[in-house]
């Protein structure tokens, strides 16, 4: 059961990140079956393993875009 609940709140947390991406005005990731951060595996409908990975790639992108390196 938990377990259940567990994949379902991974679920909505991908549909919240891609609302966020969306309303900063930048593409949404490709989910790609890992996370795009420390490439663990993850259910191919979410882009990040968890918060800590999507909050450290945005912050490795505002770093980035700060130095004048785009992508
Ligand atoms: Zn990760």
């Amino acid at each position: 059961m938990s377990d259940h609940i567990d994949k379902t709140d991974k679920i909505i947390f991908a549909e919240v990140a891609r609302g966020l991406a969306a309303v900063r005005g930048r593409p949404a990731l490709v989910a790609q079956g890992c996370c795009h951060y420390c490439e663990e595996l993850v259910p191919s409908a979410l882009s990040f393993c968890g918060v800590e990975c999507r909050d450290d790639y945005d912050k490795e992108l505002a770093a980035k875009a700060r130095a004048g390196r785009p992508g």
